[in-house]
């Protein structure tokens, strides 16, 4: 059987149309003309503003780059944020590019969700993924998406044939490793839309931050990180919109510590990179309710504005 006939979804804008008992059904249909982030300009969306802590109620780390209408760019996709992407009202087969920080479950648990999503759609481009290399602990880039969709071992090897190119339905998949430094390398570029990054310490786990600019605006995602060395602050440098993860409180230590950065050093970085705008994400319980000690701590080093992610929020960038 055809796979599109099995969808449904090309023959539902009709029954709209033709049939009375569906019109008040459709008329609740959330659509892309839902969407109202960044339909004029720049703009990031929130799709995870959580952390791995199911009880945060938030979806894992995930965020969605628009210009003009258009999702261009999305960064990381932790569990619960794939829900996210379809009310935000984006379609697959906009984006240009996905990234990735690294391969923690909760920046990357629903990557499998969004591209058999994608299946649904009339993607025809292939879709660059770039994230860090693989160490003894981490699989590539190359690998994890292998690991998923790859013929003979991959977890979900019932769609490695989805993705020949030329079939109904498929696209190619283009994963590349990333290997990064303190000094910014450049990644990527496609029109006005352009992605460098620096590696970030993050325990064991290779990780990356990734400065995106895109329609002149540049917007800077810290990822996971201690905040150690100067690749952050080099990465961010004037940027107008810089994702910063607020994953340990003001005081922590051990391992807390050393997997994460304290508003101190948010804020200082902030400072260091004169970022315009500064966004706390990645909340956890351990933060959650202590917004007003973290927003002192950083405007002790950082005066520009700051603001607090929740799930689905829209940040235009000026
Ligand atoms: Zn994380």
């Amino acid at each position: 059987m055809n796979r599109r006939q099995t969808s449904g979804t090309s023959s539902s804008p009709a029954r709209c149309r033709y049939l009375v008992s569906f019109l008040l059904s459709c008329a609740f249909l959330p659509s892309a003309a839902a969407q109202t982030c960044g339909s004029q300009g720049v703009a990031v969306q929130v799709l995870g503003s959580g952390g791995p802590e199911l009880q945060d109620k938030r979806a894992s780390s995930s965020y969605l780059g628009w210009e003009n209408g258009q999702a261009r760019v999305v960064m990381d996709a932790g569990g619960g944020s794939a829900l996210r992407f379809g009310e935000s009202g984006a379609q697959m087969s906009q984006l240009e590019v996905l990234l990735f920080t690294h391969f923690h479950v909760d920046h990357s648990a629903d990557f499998p969700a969004l591209i058999k999503s994608s299946w649904f759609e009339d993607r025809k481009r292939p879709l660059p993924i770039y994230g860090p290399p693989g160490n003894d602990f981490m699989p590539s880039t190359i690998e994890f998406v292998s690991d998923f969709f790859g013929e003979e071992h991959g977890a979900y090897r019932y769609l490695s044939e989805l993705f020949v190119p030329g079939e109904e339905g498929s696209y190619k998949m283009q994963p590349h490793n990333v290997v990064a430094s303190s000094t910014p390398v450049a990644v990527f570029r496609r029109g006005d839309l352009s992605a460098s990054a620096v590696r970030v310490l993050h325990g064991a786990v290779p990780a990356l931050a990734w400065r995106v600019e895109v329609g002149g605006k540049i917007i800077v995602f810290s990822g996971d990180t201690n905040g150690e060395g100067e690749g952050l602050v080099r990465l961010a440098m004037n940027a107008d919109l810089f994702i910063a993860h607020n994953a340990v409180p003001e005081g922590a230590v051990g391992i807390e510590r050393r997997l994460h950065m304290p508003p101190s050093v948010i804020g200082q970085i902030a400072e260091d990179a004169k970022v315009k705008r500064l966004v706390l994400s990645h909340r956890m319980l351990r933060t959650l309710g202590k917004e007003d000690q973290t927003q002192a701590e950083i405007k002790k080093r950082y005066l520009g504005p700051v603001a607090f992610a929740n799930d689905l929020d829209c940040f235009p960038v000026r």
